[in-house]
């Protein structure tokens, strides 16, 4: 069924769809926060039905009241994801392989599937460019940088396996960006769990297909990405100058959550904090100065773990044979995105990590993420020069661009 576009009373501008897993019912989703909801089951309708209920009673956003200077500096969003529209039928040699497959849902929207589960049901926009230009512009993004959906980065598939999936993927975003290069710039996947094959798609993302960077996650197979066996990776990384962007992903903590909020809520934070703590404690952000990487929402803890990390680092002689430097050294080399919502743990991370670090990101088009990051960057009152580095011109140094 075509989307439909409707006003309705009292809320803010929406798309209206029949949903038939739910009898038929109607279904709103606020066109206004660019995002779909993240499917129709359980926790997911849940946090839809919360935001109707909390968009409903906030005043109009933007981009009427962003000024001009953000709107005159075209924002580089560099926390997006996609989904293709399709995957390839798997044809490696693997038995019961968790390959991803897409399955019709309800209008505008597609079940990805793993494992013969609904693993997410996602948006349309997730693979549809001009859609996505659509709601940029709403939202006053000049740019998106691309990366995969991170459950999709299969670090736990045969690298055989992997490596066609990566292909697959990378070859998408490719080709969203050659359609779009002024508004989309593409952040691959490696197959991170061989450090070879690895290698080899860093060298053809960055050679071949031309992009600044790659996104990761925050572990891989339960191994933080600052262990010494990942360090020729972030070797090479620096040495082509390939930027890397850090996503948190089946965070550690799962099994302590009560009830029935998303570990992308509760563990994400912590998983990510621990990824960026273990560049400094493994030694691989000392030996590594120009590497450029950035971390998902926020740093997570990360802020709050670096005073102490630096108290200890006092206390502990020892720790300084290893850590050459006080630990907030490289974490103010690192570079973190805006989505932590309220406009005072914003200015929280640029006071802890600098103005100089701090890059616009949305999550778009997930419903978790921020549905209006120029809105919180707008509500945070920075000044103009600060404004300007977050907008854009942290992000254009962190993907190499500064001189473009
Ligand atoms: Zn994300």
């Amino acid at each position: 069924m075509p989307c439909a576009v409707a006003r309705i009373q009292g809320a803010k501008r929406g798309r209206l769809s029949v949903d038939s897993k739910a009898g038929g019912g109607v279904r709103l989703e606020l066109l206004d926060n660019r995002r779909s909801a993240a499917g129709t089951e359980g926790r997911a309708h849940v946090v839809m039905r919360d935001r109707v209920q909390r968009e409903a009673g906030r005043a109009p956003r933007t981009p009427k009241r962003l000024d001009d200077l953000m709107t005159a500096m075209r924002a580089i969003d560099i926390h997006a994801h996609i989904v293709p529209e399709k995957f390839p039928s798997y044809t490696g040699v693997g038995r019961n392989i968790p390959w991803p497959s897409m399955a019709p849902a309800h209008a505008c929207h597609a079940h990805v599937m793993i494992e013969g589960k609904v693993y997410r049901t996602v948006h349309q926009s997730c693979w549809l460019p001009e859609e996505r230009i659509r709601d940029m512009d709403k939202g006053a993004i000049g740019m998106q940088c691309l990366s995969p959906m991170p459950e999709l980065l299969s670090y736990w598939l045969p690298v055989a396996d992997a490596q066609v999936l990566i292909r697959y993927l990378n070859e998408q975003i490719a080709e969203m960006v050659a359609r779009h290069p002024t508004r989309f710039i593409g952040l691959g996947a490696v197959p991170l769990q061989d450090i070879e094959p690895a290698l080899r798609e860093l060298g053809y993302l960055v050679n071949v297909l031309k992009f600044p960077g790659i996104e990761i996650a925050s572990h891989i197979n339960g191994v933080s990405i600052g262990d010494p066996r990942f360090a020729p990776f972030f070797a090479a990384a620096e040495k082509m100058g390939a930027a890397i962007f850090v996503h948190a992903l089946r965070p550690a903590g799962q099994d302590r959550i009560v009830g029935g909020m998303a570990e992308q809520v509760i563990c994400f934070p912590g998983d990510i904090g621990l990824a960026a703590a273990s560049m400094i404690t493994g030694g691989i952000a000392e030996r590594h100065p120009a590497l450029r990487i950035a971390f998902s929402h926020g740093g997570g803890v990360f802020s709050f773990l670096v005073p102490r990390m630096a108290r200890a680092w006092e206390v502990t002689p020892k720790m300084r044979e290893t850590i050459p430097q006080p630990p907030g050294v490289y974490a103010k080399r690192f570079y973190y995105d805006t989505i932590v919502f309220e406009p005072a743990a914003l200015r929280h991370i640029i006071g802890a990590f600098g103005a100089s670090q701090i890059v616009v990101g949305s999550d778009y088009p997930f419903a978790l993420g921020d549905p209006d990051p120029m809105g919180t960057i707008s509500r945070a009152g920075l000044d103009a020069a600060t404004t300007r580095a977050v907008v854009r011109e942290n992000a254009e140094r962190f993907l190499g661009r500064a001189s473009q």
